[in-house]
């Protein structure tokens, strides 16, 4: 595992790093909303879900779902962090026509979950090798979601959908231990797996349901190391939070401008303001919602309509008995009883379905080339097309099929991918194609001795180099396997002229 080199951005003065912290909501996977029984289903019609609770009737008084808070520990457990056996409800006031109670509940002294850690795996890119990191949690706690203003549906108007309106968050909030733009990409991604394998949230980001704010600072290089040493947040830079972000690309976008917005105001003597920013996509430019200067009092206090949430260690260890494979689980046993390299083993077990489909595929065949198939050519050929693995034109049945042909010399590897192009166009199976274009390997030694013979003869000149140069084989080989059509075994083809040109 190669080591994390910090990410630099060159600006007049010299080099800069970034440093981020994100506070991602997610969703909480229940069919209720946090203090009411009314429906989380997306896609209803506006208001459809909401009860006298969600609309903030006088009188109506909130109950606790304990689904919602079963879910919260389950992820804390997942974020190997501390659950708090005493944790409390705050109001959370801001005045906004969204919000009918006129404040949010949510947890602010005391969370369900306290400190925790996450290993993230950053993928090669940019021609960087992969490697890992780990990120701090500082907390998760919950609080209900708000509505939904409608500001494009009447000239003068605006309207309300309330169906949201109490729906259950998590707010998972990570230190400041991210360093790049791709880091911070890279940690959602975690994140995300992680929550969808422990089924706490959905993970779906283009409906909402998991969205990060990402607080954005610079420093000069060895800042970062000095927070680290003596945890003074001094080392670092003023940070800008930009809100609301539903996109990995976008994440990395708004990081990469904004750090550079912050630079530039720094090198040219100013400071930067700590707001509240709002990236813009099609510009690509993050512009200020609201200043600290003008933060909101939120006057947070003890919900009095909710007591405080006290829970049993042993309901945390019945919970924590029951968690399922996590990512990090699936990835270690891919890499002991696969022998699969970390980062393929990483790639295979980010998300369960691939991990299923993977599983099944290489079930009593070989390991790496299956690994090899599933994530180089079929994975490559979804992400080439923008396909969903639920979308793949090859099963994992029919993509075992084609692998044993490889195994059991059948067919080349070089073959096999023709015929894994042929699967995909027709649906067929690799057995068929191969049988139907008469693609078997000629592994009969006597007819591929007689190809040998033939090229030998007409490239008298080259025949006689090789025994100079055993190296020049190759070029040999290239010219059998052409003429074969590809189908001529390799290592057969290899041995034979080594013993026909006495290489
Ligand atoms: P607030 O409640 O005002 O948003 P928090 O202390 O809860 O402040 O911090 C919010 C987020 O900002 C956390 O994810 C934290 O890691 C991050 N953060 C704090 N300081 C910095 C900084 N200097 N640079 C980048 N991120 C920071
Ligand atoms: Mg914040």
């Amino acid at each position: 595992m190669t080591e994390r080199t910090p990410y630099l951005i060159s600006g007049d003065t010299g080099d800069w790093e970034v440093v981020m912290g994100l506070e991602v909501h997610a969703q909480v996977a229940s069919s209720a909303k946090l203090f009411s029984g009314a429906s989380t289903e997306f896609g209803a019609d506006p208001n459809c879900n909401v009860s006298l609770v969600d609309a903030a009737m006088p009188g109506m008084l909130p109950v606790i779902n304990r689904k919602c808070v079963e879910q919260a520990v389950r992820t804390g457990l997942g974020l190997n962090a501390e659950i708090n056996l005493f944790s409390r409800f705050d109001r959370k006031n801001y005045f906004y026509p969204d919000l009918p109670q006129g404040y949010q509940i949510s947890q602010f002294a005391h969370p369900i979950v306290g400190e925790g850690e996450i290993e993230v795996d950053v993928e090669p890119a940019h021609g960087d090798p992969a490697y890992s990191f780990t990120v701090g949690i500082e907390r998760l706690h919950l609080e209900q979601d708000a509505g939904k203003s409608i500001h494009d549906m009447d000239p003068d108007s605006t309207y309300v959908d309330l169906n949201r309106s109490g729906v259950a968050l998590m707010e998972i909030v990570s230190k400041p231990h991210i360093r790049s733009p791709y880091e911070a990409a890279s940690y959602v991604k975690k994140l995300k797996s992680i929550v969808v394998a422990l089924g706490t949230c959905d993970g779906d980001m283009e409906k909402g349901n998991l969205r990060a704010d990402v607080n954005v600072s610079v420093c000069k290089p060895g800042g970062y190391d000095k927070f680290r040493e003596t945890g003074d947040f001094g080392h670092l830079g003023i940070r800008c939070e930009i809100k609301n972000m539903n996109s990995f690309r976008f994440i990395q976008q708004a990081i990469e401008y904004e750090a550079r917005r912050q630079i530039a105001i720094l090198e040219d003597g100013g400071s930067v303001d700590q707001e509240t920013r709002l990236f813009d996509t099609v510009k690509g430019e993050t512009r200020s919602m609201r200043s600290k200067e003008d933060a909101h009092d939120y006057r947070y206090f003890p919900d009095p309509d909710l007591l405080p949430l006290e829970i049993d260690q042993t309901w945390i260890d019945e919970i924590k008995a029951d968690l399922p494979e996590l990512p990090d689980e699936k990835r270690a046993r891919f890499e002991s009883e696969y022998k699969l390299s970390r980062y393929d083993a990483g790639v295979l077990s980010s998300d369960a379905e691939k991990a299923e489909f993977f599983e099944a595929v290489a079930k009593g065949r070989d390991p790496k080339l299956s690994a090899n198939w599933v994530s180089q050519e079929l994975f490559g050929y979804l992400n080439k097309n923008d396909l969903e693995l639920v979308e793949t034109p090859v099963s994992a049945a029919q993509l075992g099929g084609l692998i044993d042909l490889i195994s059991d010399d059948t067919i080349s590897g070089k073959i096999a991918k023709d015929v894994f192009a042929k699967m995909i166009e027709s649906g067929d199976d690799a057995g068929v194609i191969v049988e139907r274009e008469g693609l078997k390997q000629v592994t009969d030694t006597g007819a591929i001795e007689a190809i040998v013979d033939e090229i030998i003869a007409a490239n008298p000149e080259q025949a006689a180099g090789v025994r100079e140069k055993p190296k020049a084989i190759g070029w040999f080989v290239g010219q059998v396997m052409k003429a074969s059509g590809g189908k001529a075994n390799p290592g057969a083809v290899n041995k034979i002229l080594r013993e026909k040109l006495g290489a």
